[in-house]
């Protein structure tokens, strides 16, 4: 027999397991070692071996490979055997860059692993999707994906979308009672849930039947599309830039190999040296480096509690103009605890911190007995009804399982002495409409002991009262006339410029034998109860975060479902807003198109009551406005406008998996501060991969203008091929990579965003590279000619001292690099990353100067002592050169 025809009984029979306590952790572990892991095959990756000799397959390095093997069949075996293990070398440098890389973005997808809600041994615990095995029984609310094919045993409401598998988009509505009929396709079987679809409506518990390659969607896992790797806009413009400079370079090495062999040099020493100066010129590592560069910052992200997702989002964090965040749970704490209650004109305060049911009520200052008012009484016990949060002790502790809000109204009855365990045994829930922010009310249908029925909702106070046609005040029902009106508008304004959160509760009851199946029916002609009022704190290090955003350049925008006055009052506290600041309402911004809005989305940093569809809307009228958009959101709603964003932001703990596969950030705190955090790390990131790309490039430049001036002037090989390479090899490499990782300038967050259609050379970069290089090939070129006095006997010697010059003038000017400005701004020991680095390198020159079996392959000797001060002051020359016109004209 199928699960789907089968009873709940036989269902939990067939599976060996216990709907009431799910499995224990012990048969789970056993099942996962028969079953397997819960997750579709994936794709071949690339052995290690083939990424080795990958790196070989680029066209110079093979035409230097061919020289050098030329060069060795004529004799020069050491020139060859050196020149073949430096390639060696090198190619295992490329082949550790890409692994490393590789590794860290892999290690980015384990993070963004979905997880789901188990039941193991009695207890609702969060595990990760992966660890699913048949008999598990799972929980699922509106926006997850269902993560192993289940049947289901509880639907409220439940509503499934299963377009991934059926290609049906409508969403189908599922029930638990078995279906009898062998032959039912996928879509058709409405009692069961499959892996991979989404939640759209509802939430519903199920018992996994199948799990991995088993399931539905493992059967046509094949069919399925592997993701394709992403590239952000500045590695594709890398990309370009490095076919540019390919080209570039190859014309210098052959005007230089030319210009050589006219001046009467030799023509095999001239190509090989050629080869070789197109191998250290062409910055073939740049991309690797600057993935390097990106996952290292993700990294550093991470530790901030801020999950990059899509790897371009890393770029255009650097450039975010807005940041439009929801107020619950991300500007404040969710940490919610009722603290006023309102009903007929009267009104009652409540003490006792968090989720501890410990406090008391009072009424003008007066300790009372909240049990003895019939009104007070029916208001917190309906509030405990409608109502899914469950409070439970841990260690003294009292932690809340569930939605904040409902958590409040819970421990708020529980203060009264009420519990929902004693409230079930007095009625009956029959039937439910779950909570959405688009209608902002949540209803239950209740039956009492004596088979008399209500309808109990509650929800944002201004729509409930919209659908109340009574109130009661006191003991008496009234009905809803404009004085009402009048009173509870004022309740509710007065809670909400407290900055409270207000929730309303109302009822009506209806004949014992109707059946209401929707919610419209349900919530109207309801009687107005009263309100509660919930504060949620701010969270403390928001306002700070604000400020530094304002500095930056970045506009912080609140969303939010909540009232108008209760989110002003917040946004003031924070900063967001001001007295004059504009607050738009969800009605009003439903009223205006997309024209409209754009006028005065400008000058708005709150919005108030809106609806989850509204946000794209926000976000497309800021984009209009040239803005850069990071928005954050929840729920399934959310999607579309956290899609569209710029930088679309799922929050960790509350977000659905429907938002975080949207987004392209995923925050691990749920907190406002982590989005600022992600931002100076993304723009720290760009930065430093502009410090680089100066570092290699300037120096990629100085390499070619030394040859090329020699042969200009006339003069032999100023570095012969061995020592290009090693300069390439050693000088460059190192001390790149640790300019990726240099700390942020101090003034990262006073300047505005950056502009994304800015260039690579922008802002004066392109000027410092051709500048830098110039002067390093000028400092080398000058140090060469001193040595060389024109006396072929001083050939050796003044290579080597060309070589060291190049590689000095190199390392003094990687200091420069970090900073914008000049060399002097910043402390040289302030990267330490950097500082060894240049150490490394240096020791490394040097050794091939002062080893003496070095000096035989490296065609070098001893440097005396007596021409130092001549290197270091011409290798310092393009550094200090410029830093001094920088404070020149600084101090005009
Ligand atoms: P944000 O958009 O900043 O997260 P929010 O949490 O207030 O704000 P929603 O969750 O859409 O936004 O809630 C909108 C309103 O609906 C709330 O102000 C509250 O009055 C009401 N509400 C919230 N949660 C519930 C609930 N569980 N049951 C009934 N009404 C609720």
């Amino acid at each position: 027999m199928n699960y789907h025809e089968m009873n709940e009984k036989e269902v939990e029979r067939t599976l060996n397991t216990d709907f009431s306590a799910g499995l224990t952790n012990e048969d789970a572990s056993k099942r996962r070692k028969q079953f397997g892991k819960n997750e579709l095959d994936e794709g071949e990756k690339q052995s290690a071996l083939l990424l080795f000799f990958s790196q070989f397959k680029d066209f110079m390095v093979l035409v230097l490979l061919a020289a050098t093997l030329i060069s060795g069949l004529l004799g020069e075996y050491i020139d060859a055997i050196a020149i073949i293990a430096i390639i060696i070398l090198n190619s295992f440098l490329g082949f550790f860059q890409e692994r490393r890389a590789e590794k860290s973005l892999s290690a980015l997808k384990e993070l963004s692993q979905p997880q789901v809600q188990a039941l193991r041994d009695g207890e609702w615990v969060k595990i990760l999707s992966k660890e699913l095995v048949p008999g598990d029984i799972i929980k699922f609310v509106s926006g997850d994906r269902i993560g192993a094919d289940v049947r289901i045993i509880e639907s409220r409401s439940l509503e499934v979308e299963e377009s991934a598998l059926t290609g049906e988009s409508v969403p189908v509505q599922k029930t638990v009672s078995p279906i009898q009929n062998a032959n039912l396709t996928l879509g058709d079987m409405e009692n069961m849930g499959f892996m991979g679809t989404m939640v759209s409506r509802g939430s519903g518990v199920g018992v996994v039947i199948a799990t991995g390659m088993k399931t539905a969607m493992g059967q046509i896992a094949d069919l399925l599309q592997n993701a394709e790797s992403q590239t952000t806009p500045l590695q594709r413009r890398l990309e370009q830039l490095g076919k540019i400079l390919i080209v570039t370079a190859l014309l210098l090495t052959v005007l230089v190999v030319a210009i050589g062999v006219i001046r009467g040099n030799d023509l095999y020493e001239m190509v090989l040296a050629g080869v070789s100066l197109a191998v250290a010129a062409i910055p073939e590592g740049l991309p690797a480096i600057v993935t390097i560069a990106l996952s290292l910052g993700v990294q550093k992200m991470i530790r901030k509690n801020a999950v990059v997702r899509k790897l371009p989002a890393v770029e255009t964090l650097g450039c975010a103009s807005v940041i439009c965040s929801d107020k619950t749970g991300t500007l404040t704490q969710n940490k919610m605890t009722v603290t006023k209650v309102w009903s007929g004109g009267k009104i009652w305060t409540v003490d006792g911190i968090g989720y501890e049911p410990q406090g008391k009520y009072y009424e003008d200052n007066e300790i009372i007995d909240p049990r003895k008012d019939k009104v007070l009484q029916q208001l917190l016990t309906f509030g405990m009804l409608c109502n899914h949060a469950e409070i439970l002790q841990k260690d003294d502790e009292f932690v809340l399982n569930g939605d904040p809000t409902e958590g409040a109204m819970l421990v708020a009855g529980m203060k009264a002495g009420f519990t929902r365990k004693q409230l079930l045994t007095q009625f009956e829930i029959v039937n439910e409409f779950p909570f959405d922010s688009t209608r902002k009310m949540m209803s239950i249908v209740v039956k009492d002991s004596s088979g008399r029925q209500f309808i109990v909702t509650k929800g944002a106070p201004d729509v409930l009262a919209g659908k109340s046609s009574s109130i009661l005040m006191g003991n008496k029902t009234q009905a809803y006339g404009k004085d009402v009106k009048n009173m509870v508008q004022e309740a509710i304004n007065g809670l909400a410029s407290q900055a409270l959160r207000t929730i309303a509760i109302g009822f009506k009851e209806i004949s014992p034998n109707t059946l209401i199946l929707h919610e419209q029916e349900a919530e109207k002609d309801l009687t107005f109860i009263g309100l509660q009022g919930i504060i949620d704190p701010p969270r403390p290090e928001v306002k700070q975060a604000v400020k530094e955003c304002k500095e930056a350049g970045i506009k912080t925008v609140m969303i939010t479902g909540d009232h108008v006055i209760t989110a002003k009052a917040i946004a003031t506290e924070l900063g967001i807003a001001n007295k004059r600041s504009k607050v738009l309402e969800g009605k009003d911004l439903a009223k205006m198109n997309l024209k409209e809005l754009e006028e005065v989305v400008d000058e708005v940093s709150v919005f108030a009551r809106v609806s989850p569809e509204h946000k794209l809307k926000i976000v497309q009228a800021f984009q209009n406005r040239g803005h850069i958009v990071a928005m954050t959101g929840d729920g399934v709603n959310d999607a579309p406008a956290i899609k569209t964003a710029d930088i679309g932001i799922a929050m960790g703990i509350t977000g659905t998996d429907v938002a975080k596969e949207a987004s392209s950030l995923v925050l691990m705190d749920d907190n406002f501060a982590s989005i600022k955090a992600a931002i100076i790390e993304g723009r720290n990131i760009y930065e430093n991969i502009r410090k680089f790309i100066r570092y290699l490039l300037a120096s990629n430049v100085g390499e070619i203008l030394v040859m090329l001036f020699a042969m200009l002037l006339a003069l032999p090989l100023p570095l012969v091929p061995i020592q290009i390479l090693w300069v390439n090899l050693v000088t460059d490499g190192l001390p790149a990579m640790a300019l990726g990782l240099d700390r942020p300038e101090d003034n990262v967050m006073k300047r505005h965003p950056r502009n994304p259609s800015e260039g690579v050379f922008a802002r004066g970069l392109g000027w410092k590279v051709i500048s830098r290089g110039i002067l390093i090939g000028l400092a080398t070129i000058l140090a060469f000619m001193f040595a060389y006095d024109n006396n072929p006997e001083n050939l050796q010697y003044a290579q080597t001292v060309a070589f060291i010059t190049l590689v000095l003038a190199q390392l003094i000017h990687v200091f420069d690099c970090r900073s914008e400005k000049s060399i002097l701004s910043r402390n040289p020991f302030g990267n330490m990353y950097l500082v060894w680095a240049v150490i490394s390198s240096l020791v490394l020159a040097l050794i091939v100067i002062y080893v003496p079996f070095l000096q035989e392959i490296f065609h070098t000797v001893p440097i005396l002592a007596k021409d130092w001060p001549m290197i270091i002051g011409l290798a310092s020359v393009p550094t200090f050169l410029l830093a001094g016109s920088f404070l020149l004209s600084k101090s005009k």
